[in-house]
């Protein structure tokens, strides 16, 4: 457990919008219904934790919007005086006046994936969809009017490492406040393009003024963050299983834990890194294309964590 905190994640559809290069969830119809919802939601309120957080992911959740929002609710009422955070990743495209304001009085906070100003965000704007820019930023400028915590996220890739930071900056010029940044995983980065990305941050720590997340962190390497994730069919799974599913496939069986209907113990579902790093390797063994991929990222993971050693997986995140 991560300081009194127990967290879950429902991945509450697999639809999107967007068709962002980087995504490795695999998109298509499939929604979770109301009832999974709120088993998700009990599962969470099992636990003896503190602290309490309802991670809301897709595709994106807010094509389930009513789904969301009675989950959410049904977290509160269930809290018994615990702290509770419900956190909503999300491309900010359906986020109007209306749900910021739900979620301001839910304890809500949002994770917006911005990836910074039109140039940044033409790879991943397939389809001619360019104009969801547009309505990205006009999301963004809603959460600075608002009361609602929340960061601008940035997906570094190889190709585009050299220039990160030109990203993390435009950022900055849309009006994010607070950044947090990722890397693409289940790809191949090389040394060369981890170089490359830490002599980036080097020029925007140098630079930029908005706050990074990432360097109070204790989520690297993110390979091997093991959050529990509620599936839309209620099955049960460590993270990774689902966000890296297109480039790595086999992890879903390999990262299974159950299901909703086996009434599980919550507290005892998320073990150590070690164990998550045994059933990656598993999967995917020594020498492999997926394992080469698997710790190539590991590796990426480790030099973030080397920059800002605050809190680490490593000294005991589970
Ligand atoms: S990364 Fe997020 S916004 Fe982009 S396609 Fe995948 S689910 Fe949609």
């Amino acid at each position: 457990m991560r300081e009194g905190m127990r967290s879950v994640m429902l991945m509450t559809t697999y639809e999107c919008q967007l068709r962002c290069s980087y995504c490795r969830v695999r998109l298509g119809a499939r929604r979770m219904d109301a009832r999974t919802a709120a088993r998700g939601v009990d599962l969470l309120l099992s636990s003896r934790a503190p602290r309490l957080l309802l991670n809301f992911f897709g595709g994106e959740p807010l094509l389930a919007w009513d789904l969301v929002r009675a989950a959410a609710e049904r977290a509160r009422a269930g809290r018994a005086g615990r702290e509770l955070t419900v956190n909503l990743t999300t491309n900010g495209l359906l986020l109007d006046e209306e749900k910021i304001a739900f979620l301001s009085g839910a304890g809500g906070r949002v994770h917006l994936s911005l990836d910074g100003p039109h140039e940044a965000n033409r790879a991943r704007l397939a389809g001619g969809r360019t104009r969801a820019q547009g309505a990205m930023e006009a999301a963004l400028r809603r959460l600075n009017a608002s009361r609602v915590p929340y960061h601008a996220n940035a997906v570094a890739t190889p190709a585009r490492a050299a220039a990160f930071d030109a990203d993390l900056l435009a950022l900055e010029d849309l009006g994010a406040r607070r950044i947090q940044f990722g890397y693409q995983v289940g790809t191949l980065w090389g040394d060369a393009a981890r170089r490359d990305l830490l002599a980036a941050l080097d020029r925007y720590e140098a630079r930029g003024g908005a706050e990074l997340v990432n360097r109070v962190s204790d989520s690297e390497p993110v390979m091997l963050k093991n959050e529990i994730l509620v599936d839309a069919d209620g099955a049960l799974y460590w993270d990774g299983a689902v966000f890296l599913e297109a480039a790595l496939p086999r992890l879903r069986e390999t990262l299974r834990l159950g299901h909703l209907d086996d009434a599980p113990d919550v507290d005892a579902l998320e073990p150590e890194p070690r164990k998550c790093l045994e059933r990656l390797l598993a999967a995917y063994p020594p020498g492999s294309g997926g394992a080469r991929i698997i710790l190539d990222n590991i590796k990426t993971g480790l030099a973030l964590q080397r920059r800002w050693p605050g809190r680490s997986l490593a000294a005991g995140r589970a």
